[in-house]
């Protein structure tokens, strides 16, 4: 389908979140993105991270206050839209079993060879695929099974490519992965989000460095921002 061109505005207004109503993960917390920004969330462990991208993909519903996106509540668009401007690389991506070609072009039934292909070179995923003995042939099992951590998330950042969007979200892996893969993420990075809105939960200095803005999240609390330099 082919929606308007978006902008890329997105905006956490005063959104609280939690687990369950013990205790709270997010209180009130506000950002403001804009267009073509790129903000590096940064935290340690267990500091609201993923909660944070997880909601701007609307998997986890906020308690109170708004997503909005170029100043629109996104609830007021349907998921297939939201998914459609908004593409997101989990911390422990979802794949599904079937081949490599299959989890990468997905929903998108539209998507021809040369299509998934390209999103593969893209993301430098292109030339691990083509070392398997099947290539985008090969079945990746169970939940993604026989891949290795960080090849599932270069198929799932070339599934997120695929869709083109304007928002992009990273939730880069924090489980080991190989020196090689890792810079093969990083180029990726590197390349695709030129010109996008995009959150990117870093780990890599690398990554964190190249950020407009870096967040420091504490305890589901904003208690730093600014570049690299200003940190
Ligand atoms: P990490 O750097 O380890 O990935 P993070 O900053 O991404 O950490 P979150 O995963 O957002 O942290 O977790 C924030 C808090 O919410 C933690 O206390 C965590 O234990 C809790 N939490 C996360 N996911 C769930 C869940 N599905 N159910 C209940 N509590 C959760
Ligand atoms: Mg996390």
């Amino acid at each position: 389908e082919n929606w308007p061109e978006i902008k890329g505005d997105i905006t956490f207004k005063n959104v609280s979140f939690s687990y369950n109503p013990e205790e709270p993960i997010l209180e009130n917390f506000n950002i403001e993105v804009k267009a073509g920004e790129t903000i590096a969330l940064v935290g340690e462990t267990g500091s609201g991270k993923s909660t944070i991208v997880n909601i701007a993909c609307r998997f986890y519903e906020a308690t109170s206050g708004e997503i909005l996106i170029d100043g629109v509540n996104y609830k007021e668009r349907s998921q297939l839209w939201l998914h459609s401007n908004l593409g997101y690389v989990l911390q422990s991506p979802h794949l599904f079993s079937g081949t490599i070609k299959d989890n990468i072009r997905y929903g998108r039934l539209d998507a021809r060879e040369m299509d998934i292909i390209r999103a593969a070179k893209l993301v430098n995923a292109h030339d691990f695929i083509m070392k398997l003995e099947k290539g985008y042939d090969t079945e990746v099992g169970e939940g993604g099974g026989l891949l290795s951590s960080g090849e599932k998330q270069l198929i799932s950042f070339a599934r997120a490519v695929l869709a083109n969007p304007r928002i992009f979200v990273l939730d880069e892996a924090t489980s080991s992965i190989d020196t090689e893969t890792e810079q093969m993420i990083q180029k990726a990075i590197n390349k695709v989000l030129k010109g996008r809105t995009s959150f990117i939960i870093a780990h890599r200095l690398s990554t964190i460095r190249s950020a407009d803005r870096i967040l420091v999240i504490r305890k589901g609390k904003l208690i730093e921002a600014g570049n690299h330099h200003q940190l």
